[in-house]
């Protein structure tokens, strides 16, 4: 895989070591077992897979390189460029300014916009509508492109589906960047509706069946349907794509439930499936994947708590803290430091939307056993900062430096 100029700020030599040598032993990512760091009384189980992704990597090597080459220039990212505070912090004290909030919400009026400001689309891609008006402005659009290539290849396989007249649903997160975008491409070639999660897609489900009337269709998914979707007709012959950072096994489940509502609602034999329902397997990117096999690898060793590492509007982040949580205790942290001390934590409550300050997570035991992971937009120095802060409780800090060179 192709590998990209990041600044040496979001690196870990320790975490780098990791990799490279878990990387040499397991070339074909057969082995989802999580590395052990065992230094005494605190044992830490790093996940196989975690940090920075592709598409990340991909996005911060455009957006540094655009801001060293266009000096004096302004420089705008239409939203945050990943979810990530560190970097989005680092750009801004760049001078780059964002020109919406990751719900949408405008922060600098399109107004005040020129036609030789630089506009950067951040790597969950944008809508169609503002790649028009930024082309009205006489700003190209795509000149500084960091789309990812996975968020692309979803909006492909919505229009090869689109071209043989499937109705496309996504399934992702109606407010998140990256599902407006998706929405948008896909209903410029289809009819097109967002779910959510299981709980719409039952929902939607009894449309499928005809159990509800049409009309509370477009009050139950308001906002969620594209432009002269006929409940009565687009939901006969449909695909499902997804959001790329979803829960796989979510998406699996939606798949499969739509597929069944239509099998039963069109009593199918099996060679008949495919007339209305389109194999679009799953959509999710490589990272989420590994990242969620990673966590389902780490999850059969037993612990004492977990810890996960990302910006609080992650959604891949989020899904990992989902999957640790059915298991132990889960602390979900931005950086080192919300750790205030070896009592007390300071961390986030995703289904809530709100931080948490908690005591007692590390346990007093003689060792304790914690699995360790962070979210494709969070920087391996940021996870080599919580070791480290873990390590300084216990007085082990300098153990680290040991353990770096045994894994290079
Ligand atoms: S998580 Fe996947 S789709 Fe999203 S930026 Fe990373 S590689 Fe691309």
């Amino acid at each position: 895989m192709k590998t990209f100029n990041v600044p040496i700020i979001y690196r870990s030599p320790l975490i780098s070591a990791i990799k490279q040598h878990r990387k040499q032993q397991d070339r074909m990512k057969k082995d989802f077992s999580p590395t052990l760091l065992d230094f005494g009384p605190v044992r830490i189980l790093l996940a196989r897979h975690f940090g920075f992704c592709y598409g990340v990597e991909n996005a911060i090597e455009i957006a540094f390189k655009t801001i060293d080459e266009n000096e004096g220039k302004r420089i705008f990212l239409l939203s945050e460029m990943i979810h990530n505070p560190q970097v989005n912090s680092d750009l801004l004290s760049r001078g780059v300014r964002f020109l919406m909030d990751t719900s949408g919400k405008q922060l600098i009026p399109w107004e005040d916009l020129r036609s030789d400001d630089i506009v950067i689309i951040p790597a969950f891609g944008t809508t169609l509508e503002i790649e028009a008006r930024l082309q009205a402005i006489g700003i190209t659009p795509l000149q500084y492109n960091t789309t990812c290539p996975f968020v692309e290849r979803v909006w492909n396989k919505a229009e090869q589906i689109a071209a043989r007249e499937y109705t496309v649903i996504v399934h992702g997160k109606p407010k998140h960047e990256e599902t407006r975008a998706t929405f948008s491409h896909s209903r410029f070639h289809t009819p097109t509706v967002v779910v959510k999660d299981m709980e719409e897609t039952h929902r939607l489900a009894e449309y499928i069946h005809g159990r509800k009337p049409a009309e509370q269709f477009y009050e139950e998914f308001k906002g969620q349907y594209s432009e002269g979707f006929d409940v009565t007709r687009h939901l006969q012959r449909v695909g499902v794509v997804n959001q790329t950072t979803m829960l796989a096994s979510e998406t699996q489940a939606i798949a499969d439930y739509i597929k069944q509502a239509i099998i039963e609602k069109f009593g199918l034999a099996d060679d008949q499936v495919a007339a209305h329902f389109a194999d679009t397997r799953d959509t999710l990117c490589y990272a989420t994947n590994d990242n969620q096999t990673a966590v389902t690898g780490m999850l059969e060793a037993t612990a004492d708590l977990a810890i996960v590492v990302g910006g609080y509007n992650s959604s891949n982040t989020s899904h990992l803290v989902e999957l640790c949580e059915e298991k132990l205790p889960t602390y979900f942290i931005s950086s080192e430091e919300k750790l205030l001390s070896a009592n007390e934590i300071l961390h986030w409550d995703f289904h809530h939307h709100q931080e948490l300050h908690s005591t007692g997570y590390l346990p007093g035991k003689e060792v304790v056993t914690l699995l360790l992971t962070s979210g494709a937009s969070c920087p391996d120095a940021v996870v080599e900062g919580v070791i480290r802060k873990l390590l300084g409780f216990y007085g082990l800090e300098e153990k680290l430096e040991e353990k770096a060179a045994a894994f290079s």
